[in-house]
């Protein structure tokens, strides 16, 4: 198999092609059809198994360019892994018209609020970052299609519950949530019963 036969979208098909990978891991074979069917995952994938491309490449191939709203927001534990996760998106996406920001804390507010006031479709952040832009009404997250929850079990484990619960609350009911977990504690069930689509496809 490879990437051409799971339905990715052609500009994303080029910048995975340039990325120099031809196989899909086993994780984005699972998981990239069943997004694409529109059916919410919980994936349960350590760092290292492809799990960036398997979220990214969905919403790089889904998502139209829209300046005015954003349309994807990632939640990930830490500053390093949001960066990341940033960087990858842009090689996914280099042929794609889309824009991505990340916000993280630890660096200048002013700076990302106005990466953000330039029109974002993606936007990668820490959880107390984000909710910061949100309460300045810079973020607004109250249209997204995608909600991707990544190392769901590490945010839990760094106190971010609140944060986590406070931010899916401001998203609209009919968005598509993606969760990356290595572990899955009882915490995690709850936040997917809570706040995922009741048929979601459990992958590993
Ligand atoms: P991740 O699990 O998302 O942290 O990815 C681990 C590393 O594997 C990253 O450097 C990716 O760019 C790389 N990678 C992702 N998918 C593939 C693939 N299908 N073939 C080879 N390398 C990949």
């Amino acid at each position: 198999i490879t990437f051409k036969d799971l339905g990715l979208s052609k500009d994303v098909l080029k910048g995975i092609e340039m990325m120099g990978y031809v196989s899909p891991s086993p994780i984005q074979e699972k998981s990239i059809p069943v997004l694409l069917e529109g059916k919410d995952i919980i994936g349960q994938a350590q760092t290292g198994t492809g799990k960036t491309l398997a979220f990214g490449s969905v919403l790089l191939s889904t998502i139209e360019k829209n300046n005015k709203q954003v349309q994807a927001l990632i939640l990930s534990p830490t500053r390093e892994l949001a960066l990341q996760i940033h960087e990858e998106l842009k090689r996914i996406g280099k042929y794609t018209d889309l824009s991505i920001v990340s916000v993280f804390g630890g660096s200048e507010i002013d700076k990302q609020s106005k990466n953000l006031k330039r029109g974002a479709d993606i936007v990668v952040g820490t959880p107390g970052r984000v909710q910061d832009l949100m309460r300045r009404k810079v973020l607004k997250i109250d249209h997204i299609q995608w909600m991707v929850l990544d190392e769901a079990d590490e945010m839990l484990n760094m106190g971010f519950i609140e944060d986590i619960e406070n931010i899916l609350q401001a998203t609209p009911a009919e968005k598509r949530t993606i969760l990356f977990s290595a572990t899955m504690p009882s915490d995690i069930k709850k936040i997917a019963s809570n706040y995922m689509q009741e048929d979601y496809m459990h992958i590993q």
